[in-house]
C-alpha cells in the first residue's frame, strides 16, 4: 500500500539520454522535473564502453562517463535526480498517479516516459565475461571497433541483417549464425545479406560457448543443432543481435503498444494516447536506438510537456 504523496509538474522515468535530455529541457522550462533513475541510473549506455558517435566528445568517451555528464547537466538546472523504480501507474484521470517502490504515491500534471529498452543475451556465462571486451548488442555503436578484423553475429531478424551487412562495410569478414534453417528478416533484408561476399551465413547453429584469452574475446564455439558438430571459429568480435524487450510491463492497459510492446506515439510527436503522458527513446522507438535519436526525442517531449501545459493554463484564464 502506498503511504507518502506528492505532487510534481513533471515526472520523468528512465534515465537514459533521452530521459536526461527531457529533464535539462523540462529543467530550464522551470516545470521543476523530478526523475526517477530506475534500477540501472543511466541505462543501456553504462553497459557500453566506449561511445565515439555521440557529437560533442571529439576524443570519444565511456558511457558511463558520458551518462554522468548527462545526470551533471540535468541537475545543474534544478532535476531532482532520485534513485526509485515506479512500480506502477494510474493513467485513468488527472492529474495522474505514478507509485515509486511500490509505497510512494506521486501525483504529477505531466509524465515523461524514457524507460528505454533491454537488449535480450544468449545467457551464456562467458557472454558476460567478455562483455565489452569483444562481446556487443550493438554493430552500430561498437562495429568500429572491430574495422578490418573478423567478426560474428547471432540472430535472423531484421536487426541482425541490418546490422550483418553493416558490420560487413567494416570488418574483413562476418559469420552470421542463424539458428534455423531460415531467416525471420524481411525478403529484402535477406537478400542483401546473401549477397554481401563477406558475410557467410551459417544455418542450423548457434553459439555454444564465446571464448577468450581472460581478457577480450578470441573466437565462438559454434553448435550445429542438426548434427551435434562443434566448430571454434576465430573472431575478435561477437555481436548479440536477437531482439530487444521494451521496458513497458508497468504501462500495460493504459498505453497502446505495438504487438512487440514498444510504445506508439503521435507520429511527429511525443505523445501517447493519454492527454500529458509522452514517451521518448528506445521505449517508443526499435528502429533507430541511438543515443543521439534518444536525445532527440527526450528534447521533443520536454517540449511537448510543457507546451502541454501551457495550453492548460491558457484554457484555464480564458475561463477565469
Ligand atoms: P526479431 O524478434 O524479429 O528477431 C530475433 C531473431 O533472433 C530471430 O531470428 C530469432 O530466431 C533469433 N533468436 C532469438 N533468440 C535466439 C537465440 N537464443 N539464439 C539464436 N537466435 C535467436 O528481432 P529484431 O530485433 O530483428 O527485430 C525486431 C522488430 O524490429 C521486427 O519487427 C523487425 O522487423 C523490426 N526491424 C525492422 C528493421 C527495418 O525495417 N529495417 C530493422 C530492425 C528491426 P528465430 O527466427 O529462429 O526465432
Amino acid at each position: 500500500m502506498s503511504q507518502e504523496t506528492e505532487h510534481v509538474q513533471c515526472l520523468i522515468i528512465g534515465s537514459g539520454p533521452a530521459g536526461y535530455t527531457a529533464a535539462i529541457y523540462a529543467a530550464r522550462a522551470d516545470l521543476k522535473p523530478v526523475m526517477y533513475t530506475g534500477m540501472q541510473p543511466g541505462g543501456q549506455l553504462t553497459q557500453t564502453t566506449e561511445v565515439d558517435n555521440f557529437p560533442g566528445y571529439p576524443g570519444g568517451i565511456t558511457g558511463p562517463e558520458m551518462m554522468e555528464d548527462f545526470r551533471k547537466q540535468a541537475e545543474r538546472f534544478g532535476t531532482d535526480v532520485r534513485f526509485g523504480y515506479v512500480s506502477s501507474v494510474d493513467f485513468s484521470s488527472l492529474p495522474h498517479k505514478v507509485v515509486v517502490d511500490e509505497i510512494k504515491t506521486i501525483t504529477a500534471d505531466t509524465v515523461i516516459i524514457s524507460t528505454g529498452a533491454t537488449a535480450k543475451w544468449l545467457g551464456l556465462p562467458s557472454e558476460q565475461q567478455y562483455n565489452g571486451f569483444g562481446v556487443s548488442a550493438c554493430a552500430v555503436c561498437d562495429g568500429f571497433f572491430f574495422k578490418g578484423q573478423d567478426v560474428a553475429i547471432v540472430g535472423a531478424g531484421d536487426t541482425a541483417a541490418e546490422e550483418a551487412t553493416y558490420l560487413a562495410k567494416l570488418c574483413r569478414k562476418v559469420y552470421m549464425l542463424v539458428r534455423r534453417d531460415e531467416f525471420r528478416a524481411s525478403k529484402a533484408m535477406v537478400h542483401r545479406v546473401l549477397n554481401t561476399p563477406n558475410i557467410e551465413v551459417i544455418y542450423n547453429t548457434e553459439a555454444k560457448e564465446i571464448l577468450g584469452n581472460g581478457k577480450n574475446v578470441t573466437g565462438i564455439r559454434a553448435l550445429n543443432n542438426q548434427t551435434g558438430v562443434e566448430t571454434d571459429i576465430p573472431v575478435e568480435g561477437f555481436f548479440v543481435a536477437i531482439g530487444h524487450k521494451p521496458n513497458t510491463d508497468i504501462f500495460q492497459g493504459w498505453l497502446d503498444m505495438d504487438e512487440t510492446g514498444y510504445l506508439k506515439t503521435v507520429p511527429g510527436s511525443t505523445k501517447t494516447n493519454i492527454e500529458g503522458v509522452f514517451a521518448c527513446g528506445d521505449v517508443q522507438d526499435h528502429y533507430y536506438r541511438q543515443a543521439i535519436t534518444a536525445a532527440g526525442s527526450g528534447c521533443m517531449a520536454a517540449l511537448d510537456a510543457e507546451r502541454y501545459l501551457a495550453a492548460k493554463e491558457d484554457h484555464v484564464n480564458v475561463l477565469s
